[in-house]
């Protein structure tokens, strides 16, 4: 799923009527996530470096830390209630973070068969596309594909993020570091810095830079590696 920012700032998204289930909320968190640093950083002297328009290791940094806030039962509470209206309980969206954590690095094993695919594709230009996937696939994952399928047929990132689908991962590993950088997810003065540090700017510094100015240090991948083992309690 994925959504689209239009020029008039609307979000154009494909969710059902209705209660949303989780992982739709969460999409929409992260499409809220570039809608927010589209207007926060739009007003900009040059178009160029306008809103999202930062390097590509970085876009999807704002977008994923934000689907945080999902997997947060005060912040839940707030907003997500059922049919009759009774709030997710906190020992439910409990449970939900130990099963989101679960296989975790497994799951990251297989984006990075989709960010290997997604490079090598672009720079090999193999005349086998189904051979040269499947190995790529295979190097990155112990998880066996299907016979008889064409993965990359439906890997619909593959035209729009060309080469650069690695970008989820490494955006992520920003993301997580983003994260550190707050007292907590509802501090209005975190939020603020935040917004000012790396949201307003858009494209007009080095992505790199907005991250130390916000953090007070360069990013690192220590909070990645947390999270990919991250307890299960
Ligand atoms: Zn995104």
């Amino acid at each position: 799923m994925r959504g689209q920012v239009l020029p008039e700032a609307a979000l154009v998204c494909n969710f059902p009527r209705g209660l949303m289930e989780h992982r739709e909320v969460q999409t929409f968190f992260h499409e809220f996530g570039h809608l927010v640093h589209d207007i926060l950083g739009g007003d900009q002297e040059w178009v160029e470096f306008s809103g999202v328009a930062t390097e590509w290791d970085f876009v999807e940094a704002p977008s994923q830390m934000l689907e945080e806030w999902v997997w947060d039962a005060e912040v839940l509470a707030s907003f997500a209630t059922d049919e009759s209206g009774t709030p997710i309980p906190a020992d439910l969206v409990a449970r939900m973070r130990e099963a989101d954590a679960f296989g975790r690095a497994l799951l990251v094993r297989m984006q990075l068969g989709h960010a290997r695919v997604s490079y090598h594709l672009h720079m090999d230009r193999p005349a086998d596309i189904a051979a040269a996937s499947d190995h790529w696939y295979e190097v990155s994952s112990p998880v066996g594909k299907l016979e008889g399928t064409h993965s990359y047929a439906a890997f619909g990132h593959l035209t729009e993020y060309g080469s650069c689908y690695y970008t989820y991962q490494w955006s992520l590993v920003i993301a997580r570091d983003l994260l550190t950088g707050f007292a907590g997810l509802m501090d209005p003065a975190s939020a603020t810095r935040y917004r000012r540090e790396i949201l307003e700017p858009g494209g007009r510094r080095d992505a790199a830079d907005l991250v130390e100015a916000f953090l007070g240090r360069p990013f690192t991948v220590d909070a990645y590696r947390e999270f990919l083992g991250e307890p299960s309690s």
